[in-house]
This record gives structure tokens, sequence and C-alpha cells, in this order.
């Protein structure tokens, strides 16, 4: 029998230790905390959405070259991963694409993986961090402080380096360094971005609907040519820059560039259901009907308050103007629109690894091979997970990611890593 060694007991771990055992392999799973899957409980709010109805996930994944990625998620897609959820007693729902188990709860999705081991009589050894892999004489060893684990084949599923608390502190990059393998650089993504200006702490708390684009930064601070990545949602501003869903989709960019300060630009539209002409005539009738009305009561019912200071300040207005002002004095509404669809946030960098959900970077997907994620550098290696460089939008793209690659390891390691479907 096979003996496997599955570094993680994470999504991407347990998944693989499930496909190894399933496979007729022997596994035992080496986790560095004290209990399986602690991120897993994080995830979704608590309540994990562990995978997206997307047919194409892939093309929600960034770091590794596309194809490389489908290849991977095509032999655990996403209706794989809800049959096999449900076929482990764990029935799932569909909203807007994000699936979550119909219990609400993430530790459902951690405990039915658990009992799969169990049942599969997979060992799960806990507080046994891995310090050491090499491999002698054709076995590979995972050694922690105290002791050696020995395998025929070992599956590298130790997470990246976001929120290190769950157990993912980096150390997996350590290994795969150790065994020869290059890291393409690792940084923060789904994220904060930080941004430059005193503004921030007024409006910190404020929740508003708009549209972020990520652009390049021109010479003169403003952004030029086309936008990189846009997304539409729920913005949240904080005492340090923006937060929320749609700005954790932009932040990998804004992370993995070297020099961010000096070369992007996201640029808010805060309306960004009403066209410029729409709003021009908006702004153009409210203004009509409020004659000496101040501006700051024009906008009482279309922005938050605490964000008309700076639409104002954009158009060098103050709240205190008369909104005939700005029909008496050419170029105002516009300068208004503009100061509406184009607020300039100037990003400084994004929060830190404690603060991400997920890394962008990681092992170098080139020296894997596809259809078994088995190292092309050296036999009876596999990996599986976050570890790789491949990282998802939010949506459940990273858990998905998480089990086709822990079931393509997994399922490859346990039949001497012959090649899945492609
Ligand atoms: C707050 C939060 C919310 C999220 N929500 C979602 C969501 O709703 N949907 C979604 O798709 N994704 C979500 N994600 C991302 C998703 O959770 C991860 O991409 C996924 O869990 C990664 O799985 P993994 O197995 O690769 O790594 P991990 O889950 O990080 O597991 C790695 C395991 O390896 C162990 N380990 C590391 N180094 C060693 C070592 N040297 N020796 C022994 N053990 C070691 C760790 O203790 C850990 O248990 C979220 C992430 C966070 C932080």
């Amino acid at each position: 029998m096979k003996r496997i060694i599955v570094i993680g007991a994470g999504a991407s771990g347990m998944m693989a230790a499930i496909a190894a055992a399933r496979n007729k392999a022997a596994v035992t799973v080496v986790d560095a905390m004290e209990r399986a899957g602690k991120k897993i409980l994080l995830t979704g709010n608590g309540r994990c959405n562990l995978t997206h109805m997307d047919e194409h996930p892939e093309d929600s994944c960034f770091g590794a070259d596309r194809g490389w990625i489908r290849a991977v998620m095509r032999q655990f897609p996403p209706a794989e991963t809800r049959r096999f959820f449900a076929e482990l007693g764990l029935p799932t729902f569909e909203k807007n694409g994000y699936v979550y188990p119909v219990t609400g709860q993430a530790s459902s999705v951690a405990a039915v993986l658990t009992a799969e081991m169990r049942r599969l009589g997979v060992k799960l050894k806990l507080s046994e961090k891995i310090l050491f892999l090499e491999k002698e004489d054709r076995i590979w060893k995972a050694r922690t402080a105290s002791w050696c684990y020995e395998g025929d084949a070992v599956i590298l599923a130790c997470g990246s380096k976001a929120a290190p608390k769950t157990g993912s502190d980096g150390s997996g990059y350590e290994l795969a360094r150790m065994t020869g393998h290059r890291i393409v650089p690792v940084s923060p993504a789904l994220t904060p971005v930080i941004c430059e200006g005193d503004f921030f702490r007024s409006a910190a708390g404020v929740r508003c609907r708009a549209e972020v684009s990520l652009y390049p930064r021109g010479t003169d601070g403003k952004s030029r040519g086309q936008a990189l990545h846009r997304e539409r949602g729920e913005l949240l501003w904080t005492n340090y820059g923006v937060s929320g869903i749609l700005v954790f989709q932009l932040s990998r960019f804004i992370s993995s560039s070297r020099r961010p300060e000096k070369e992007l630009i996201l640029e808010a539209d805060l309306l960004p259901d009403l066209s410029e002409d729409e709003l021009f005539r908006t702004i153009s009738a409210r203004a009509e009907a409020l004659g000496r009305e101040r501006i700051s009561v024009l906008f009482a019912g279309m922005l938050n308050e605490k964000l008309i200071p700076l639409i104002l300040k954009n158009a060098e207005l103050t709240g205190k103007d008369s909104c005939e002002k700005l029909l008496r004095e050419k170029g105002r509404i516009e300068a208004l629109v503009h100061g509406i669809k184009h607020v300039l946030l100037i990003p400084k960098g994004t929060k830190s690894f404690d603060a991400c959900q997920v890394c962008a970077g990681g092992v170098d997907t080139a020296q894997t091979d596809c259809r078994t994620l088995e190292s092309r550098l050296r036999s009876g290696l596999y990996f599986a997970g976050e570890i790789l460089d491949v990282d998802g939008l939010c949506g459940g793209y990273n858990l998905q990611w998480a089990w086709a690659s822990g079931y393509t390891a997994g399922r490859a390691a346990a039949s001497d890593g012959t090649p899945g479907p492609v």
C-alpha cells in the first residue's frame, strides 16, 4: 500500500487526503494547529462560500497560466464539489452563483471532511509542525522538531501566508524552496486598500454603492489609458482607505505591483447607476428647484452626507454655496458631475497578511504538471491549494481551487502520478 504524507489539514489537504485514501493509499495528515480546517471556519463570514456555480472558475483566478488552472479545475469542477459534499451529507444551496452549506455554518464543512477522513482511516496528527522535507533513498521524510514522518509520496498543502493565526504562516514556501522550487513573490490579496489623504478619517464607516476602477497612473497623477480592472458593489470607507468586496477584488493588483503609489490609481464612481448626462440633468433640475438653498441640501438625497465635502472640495465649492451659483457659473455642474463620477483614490498599498483572505504568488506552477500537480523537479512531491501561485476572486473561487487541486494531487499521488483527464 502506498504511504502518503499530506502536510496541512486545511481545505486542500483534507481533500487530498480523502482522494488519496479513496484510491487505496495509507494516508497521514500532519498539521501544525490543534484542530483541522481552522481557516475554513472563518470563510464566508462563518457561512463558507464553498464554491461558485461558474462553469469556468479558472476565468476568475490569477497567477498561473489560465490553461494550466483550467486543466486542474476540470478534474473537479464546481458541480463535482456540490456532489461530493452532498454525498458527505452536506447539501448546499446557491445564491447569485455563490454556493453555501444549507446549515449556514462553515464548521459543518470542516466537520464532514474530518468525519470522512476518519471513515477512510486517514491518520490525523495535530500540533505537529513540519520543519524539514527531504527525499532519501526514494523515501520522503517530513521532520518535526522531534519526529520524522516517512512516505512514498508527499503532498504539500500548507496554504499561503494569509491569516497566519489559522496556521498558514508561510512555512510551506520554505519546504518548497528546500526541495528546489521557485516561489513567485507572495503578496496579500482580497484585502483592504490603504490610500493617501486625510479625508478618510471623516468618512470612516460610510458604506455606499459605487463602481471602482483600477487604472495605470499618469505623470500628472491622474488615471490614464484603459481600466485594468473594474468592480461594482458596496464600497466601505475606512479611516485608512477603502474596503469591501469590490476593493478586495482589486487589491491583488495593487499589492503585487512593486510600486503601487507611483503606478496605479483607483477611480470611484459614486453614482454608477446614472450616466453623466442623467446626473447633469438631475443636478441642474434640483438646482433650479432649490434656488437659494445650500448645495449640501441638493445632495442630501444622493450621497452620504460624510462624502459630500469631498465632492464639493473636488469641484472647488463649499456646502454653504448656493444652488443658484451652480446655475450662474459656467462649468460648475460639469465639475460636480466629474467629481462624483471620477473620485481619485491614490493607493499607498494594501493591508498586510494578517488582514487578507488569500495571497497572490506562491510555488511556480511551471515547475508542476497540471494533470497531476506533481513536481517536475522531484518525483513523488505534489502540491495542492493556495501554496501554489493561484488566487481567485471572492465568490467561492479560492475554495473551489482548494478542492480541485486537492483532489487532483491526492488522486494522482495514490495512483503513482497517473494523470487525470484534462
Ligand atoms: C477570513 C477569510 C475568509 C475566506 N472566505 C472564503 C470564502 O468564503 N470562499 C472561498 O472560496 N475562499 C475563502 N477564503 C479563502 C480560503 O479559505 C482559502 O483559499 C483556502 O482555505 C486555502 O486552503 P489551503 O488548504 O490551501 O490552505 P489553508 O486552509 O491555509 O491550510 C493550510 C494548513 O497547513 C497547515 N500548515 C502550514 N504550514 C505547516 C507546516 N510547516 N507543518 C504542518 N502544518 C502546516 C496550517 O496549519 C493549515 O491548517 C477565505 C479566507 C479567509 C482568511
